[in-house]
């Protein structure tokens, strides 16, 4: 029969590797408990018209990156592309912001995009994101930044740059909008057709573009920042002020603009230069104007989305898998010898061991090479006259001593073997 493949654009993730994930999720999760965020998770799933809103008819991603089908009760269903806007329908159906000033949530899972599939490129990837709802104070934005620093740096994570701008609030968009328009014009016929195509409906985003001749045009192009009023301009003011006295380093590019609509004032993106074309790790801003696109009462916001397959390849770079070491691998044979291993095994795992059973039934010489190879501190070896004596050999896998020891005195000892397991594990 024949096999079957995985779809383009998505991979399962085994060991080794998963060493890196499990080490960056455990990371992010306490740096965000630390900062009062709380998870969120909605499904994965949702109707197409939340992301329509939500996201904006004239973007990538939903124009052409959406999986989208219909339900066997006619619902057009859509895999969520990114996690902001289902955050933000739950903060509205839950009424979330009846219970209390601030919201701080943040999320992770796989987000879906049918994209073109290349490293760093996915059509099923991972996210973690945070939101903060409720607030718009610069404060908030500088907290959203400080926290994404603060997880790339612990992870490891030190060769990135963070790009900010201000994209202003809708005045200033508006006057900005139009003096673009009226700069892009002359060029239309040079831009490609997705940016002509956007020339009026969303002109914004020409700068967004990856097509080489629309990017050299919008490089003259006028800087947002000449456009922004007053308070958007105090705004970005505090943002960089205090990024500053927090020692985050960071620099202005007026010509980041995001790909999604609903984003106001600061916009920022973390980027490697390690990664190729896919350069963004992170990506960000505020987005006052969604709550209230979406149904909701007018709530600031401000949040960003880190795409976890990048990071991975940024980690493998530079450092071996995690892996978790194993304590003890019990062999044993007989059948006596087999049930009373079973038993120990749980035991020690009680007393808070990992411990892994040799269930192979097969010669001591086969399982000891096992053992060898589980790469466990130690291995216990119970065969028919330990049993006999409710005995165990413990044998150190270093250093190939070896002694013989009562079952029920192993567990009493199991703080001493905490420490020296702990001590091997840590030369
Ligand atoms: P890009 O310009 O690379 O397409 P984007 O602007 O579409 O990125 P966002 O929607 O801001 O990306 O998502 C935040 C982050 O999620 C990105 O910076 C990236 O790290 C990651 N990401 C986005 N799309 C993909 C994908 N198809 N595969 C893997 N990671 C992705
Ligand atoms: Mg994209």
């Amino acid at each position: 029969m024949s096999t079957i493949e995985t779809l383009p654009g998505t991979r399962d993730i085994l060991s080794p590797e998963i060493g890196y994930w499990q080490r960056l999720e455990a990371i992010a999760r306490e740096i965000l408990a630390k900062a009062a965020y709380r998870e969120i998770r909605t499904p994965i799933f949702e109707q197409t018209s939340l992301f329509e809103r939500g996201i904006g008819e004239a973007t990538d991603v939903v124009g052409k990156e959406m999986y989208t089908f219909k339900d066997k009760g006619d619902r057009s269903t859509t895999l969520r592309p990114e996690g902001t806007a289902g955050v933000v329908r739950a903060f509205i159906k839950n009424s979330l912001y009846a219970q209390g000033d601030v919201q701080r949530l943040w999320y992770t899972g796989p987000m879906f995009r049918y994209e073109r599939n290349q490293a760093g490129r996915q059509r099923q990837f991972n996210q973690i994101g945070v939101e903060v709802l409720g607030s718009a104070d610069p404060r908030a934005d500088v907290e959203v930044l400080a926290i994404a620093s603060d997880i790339l740096k612990t992870i490891g994570l030190t060769n990135l740059r963070l790009d900010i701008n201000s994209i202003g609030n809708k005045e200033d968009r508006q006057n900005y909008r139009q003096a673009l328009i009226d700069y892009l014009t002359p060029y239309k016929e040079e831009l490609d057709p997705d940016s002509q195509d956007r020339l009026i409906r969303n002109p914004l985003r020409i700068l967004d573009s990856k097509n080489p001749r629309t990017q050299e045009i919008a490089a003259d192009a006028p800087s947002i920042l000449d456009y922004l009023g007053e308070n958007s301009r105090r705004h970005f003011e505090k943002v960089q002020q205090m990024l500053t006295d927090l020692g985050i380093k960071y620099q202005l590019n007026p010509r980041l603009v995001r790909g999604l609509d609903y984003y106001t004032y600061t916009a920022f993106e973390i980027i490697s230069d390690d990664l190729g074309a896919q350069a963004t790790v992170c990506g960000g801003g505020r987005y006052d104007g969604l709550v209230k696109e979406l149904g909701g009462p007018d709530t600031p916001a401000v949040g960003w989305a880190m795409g976890l397959e990048r990071l991975i390849l940024l980690l493998q770079q530079l450092q071996p898998a995690p892996t978790n070491a194993l304590d003890f691998y019990v062999v044993s044979r007989g059948d006596r010898a087999e049930v009373q291993a079973v038993l120990l095994a749980q035991k020690l795992r009680s007393f808070g061991f990992s411990v892994e059973i040799d269930l192979s039934g097969s010669a001591f010489k086969k399982q000891f090479g096992r053992a060898d190879r589980s790469g466990a501190v130690a291995c216990l070896i119970i065969g028919d006259e330990e049993a006999e004596s409710q005995s165990v050999k413990l044998k150190w896998m270093a250093s190939k001593e070896q002694s013989a020891i009562a079952q029920s005195d192993l567990l009493e000892k199991a703080e001493e073997l905490r420490c020296q397991i702990d001590s091997i594990k840590n030369t």
